[in-house]
């Protein structure tokens, strides 16, 4: 296929902000596309070279980028630089670039995507001496024989922004339009959600149809998408729901690590699907002993504590281990972890993710071996409301922030990357204020003033509409932010901004800066109002007006395990309003 079709499709829906016209034009591609092509066109379109937890990355510096630009247009460096700080999109440095290029050598290979994945992916690999100029050589020959859209998505492709608004729940809709029926969609989101790879899925419906993705199954070293919790607002609520008992587990607040497990060592994954295994060498070291099978694929959470007290620490604390390369020893030995298990997926060739919670939890019990470091998560089993509650208040009184109520029911399965009412999450009650802390998308930001003048003074917040594939504006935050942070946030924001609102966001605001929705913060308000400003939920609870949180606060924490469509859906802040709402006047 010529590059030039995939990215005039790009193009279209980049101009679309619907979601089923996209899906519609993406199913129009992948009709058009061959079986020889679907994965690279599927990787291209989702601006990556491989799944996720390959950790395979581009790695071109901006400025490497732009003096390729360069050197293939031979558009005045200076020119390129003032396009590059008024827009801040590479795509469109190199689009304008490429349209005045003024270097025509005789040569032109008109490029085909093959030909631009397999020097990306070159790219990518090259490391060592001789790799800067082998990696400008490789991408200054692309833009040479680019055309300006052409050159538009390779640019952008470099720092993996697409910048097309498309959610994998589109792709995955348009390959279920493509190769399936309408019924058999869930079995496309259930094979996507195991094997965390959409080219793959797409190759086997091209191939094979949808019978094809029978051969999908859980791997050690491959990780799943994670299993998420719903909420609701009383434990008698929960027990009724889930049949009248339950398993009730400590709910432990750290970071949640997805282990693998066979003879050629232990890997471990974020709900990112980011392999961290080098940056916990600790767990690593205390889970091998622990461990006591051949091979399995574990679940717990990450646990920050105080070498002196044994206690618990904040959830911040581990995230200060997050993405350091340098002094990892001294991390690992100022932020210790202990690791919480509470899930058994996968142990010595058999896949238990189709099974009860219960066989689960059994499997979990017996190929671990407690130890000082690694545990099992506390659990109570019952039925008794009173025992519920008693449970719950002890977890708060230990500092607990709650407890996670399981099914025990039959189909009480792992369900792999859907939110379901097999989990339910319960947190301490905080009377006055809302239920529970949301993860918000920053997607603007506001000028400061007196104090803050010069820098940010309040950013636009949004929570995500997974039906729409939108973000929707919630809040303007401002509190919250120590002088770290506020000095940080500049720096943190820079590489994201855009000129004007992400074509996915719903602004009523007009803010003085716009982000690519990326970065997700924790925050908590004083309660949930009904506002004609924002646009969240708006026309749901009533005609004209969206769902706001007053008085939010940051919680000092950034969500470097969310990305902006992990963070609090439009669906779930409804439900925390239903919950707040019900609760009345208390
Ligand atoms: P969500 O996971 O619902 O998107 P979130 O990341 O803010 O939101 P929480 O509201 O803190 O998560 O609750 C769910 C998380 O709690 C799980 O994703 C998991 O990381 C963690 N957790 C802690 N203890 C347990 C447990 N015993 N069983 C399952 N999950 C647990």
């Amino acid at each position: 296929m010529d590059y030039l079709s995939l990215a005039e499709t790009f193009e279209k829906i980049e101009a679309t902000r619907k979601r089923l016209e996209m899906t519609d034009m993406l199913a129009e591609l992948f009709s058009q596309t061959s079986i020889n092509e679907i994965e690279i066109v599927i990787r291209l379109t989702q601006g990556k070279l491989a799944p996720d937890f390959e950790g395979i990355e581009i790695g071109i510096a901006e400025t490497l980028a732009r003096k390729a630009i360069y050197e293939a247009t031979r558009v005045d460096e200076k020119k390129i630089l003032e396009w590059w700080i008024k827009d801040g999109d590479l795509g469109s440095v190199a689009f304008q670039a490429v349209s005045m290029k003024k270097q025509t050598s005789l040569f032109t290979e008109k490029l085909n995507i093959a030909i631009v994945f397999d020097s990306l992916l070159q790219i990518s690999k090259a490391s060592g001496s001789g790799s800067q100029d082998l990696k400008m050589k490789l991408l200054a020959k692309l833009f040479h024989d680019s055309t300006p859209t052409e050159a538009r998505y390779i640019a952008r492709t470099l720092n993996g922004k697409m910048r097309l608004g498309l959610a994998d729940m589109t792709i995955i809709d348009a390959l279920a339009v493509t190769y399936a029926t309408k019924e058999e969609r869930d079995k496309v989101v259930w094979a996507y959600n195991t094997c965390s790879d959409l080219a793959r899925v797409g190759k086997l419906l091209a191939e094979k149809g949808i019978n094809g993705l029978d051969e999908i199954e859980l791997e050690v070293g491959v990780p799943l998408k994670a299993m998420l919790c719903e909420r609701l607002p009383s434990i008698p609520e929960i027990i009724e729901k889930l049949d009248g008992k339950c398993a009730f587990e400590y709910k432990y607040d750290g970071l949640r690590i997805q282990a693998h497990i066979n003879k050629s060592g232990i890997e471990l994954f974020t709900r990112q699907l980011e392999n961290v295994t080098s940056q916990f060498p600790d767990i690593v070291e205390m889970l091998a002993p622990a461990f006591k099978g051949q091979e399995c694929v574990i679940e717990g959470e990450c646990v920050p504590v105080d070498i002196n007290t044994g206690e618990m620490l904040p959830f911040q604390t581990v995230s200060r281990r997050r993405g350091r390369k340098h002094e990892l020893d001294s991390a690992v030995e100022e932020f210790p972890v202990n690791l919480f298990l509470f899930d058994c997926l996968y142990l010595d060739g058999q896949d238990f993710t189709q099974t009860p919670y219960t066989n689960r939890r059994k499997m979990l019990e017996s190929c671990i071996t407690e130890t000082d470091r690694v545990k099992l998560a506390d659990v109570l089993i019952t039925d008794d409301f009173e025992k519920a509650e008693e449970y719950f208040q002890n977890v708060i009184g230990k500092g607990g922030e709650g407890i996670i109520a399981k099914s025990l029911a039959e189909d009480s399965y792992y369900r792999a990357g859907s939110r379901g009412w097999n989990w339910i999450k319960f947190k301490r009650d905080y009377k006055t204020e809302m239920a529970d802390t949301v993860d918000l998308v920053i997607v603007g930001a506001f000028s400061g003033k007196g104090k803050r003048a010069g820098g940010y003074g309040a950013l636009l917040m949004a929570t995500y509409n997974a039906d729409e594939g939108h973000f929707e504006t919630i809040t303007k935050l401002g509190s919250g932010f120590d002088d770290e942070m506020l000095a940080a946030l500049p720096e943190m924001l820079e590489p994201h901004k855009i000129n004007k609102p992400n074509k996915l966001v719903n602004s009523k605001m007009q803010a003085d800066y716009w982000f690519e929705p990326s970065i997700v913060l924790e925050v908590r308000g004083a309660e949930i109002t009904l506002s004609p400003i924002h646009t969240c939920a708006m026309n749901l609870v009533k005609e004209n007006y969206g769902l706001a949180i007053r008085f939010p606060r940051y919680m000092g924490i950034i969500r470097q395990d969310k990305g902006p469509e992990d963070a609090t859906t439009t669906e779930e802040m409804l439900a925390l309003y239903e919950i707040q709402s019900n609760r009345g006047g208390e």
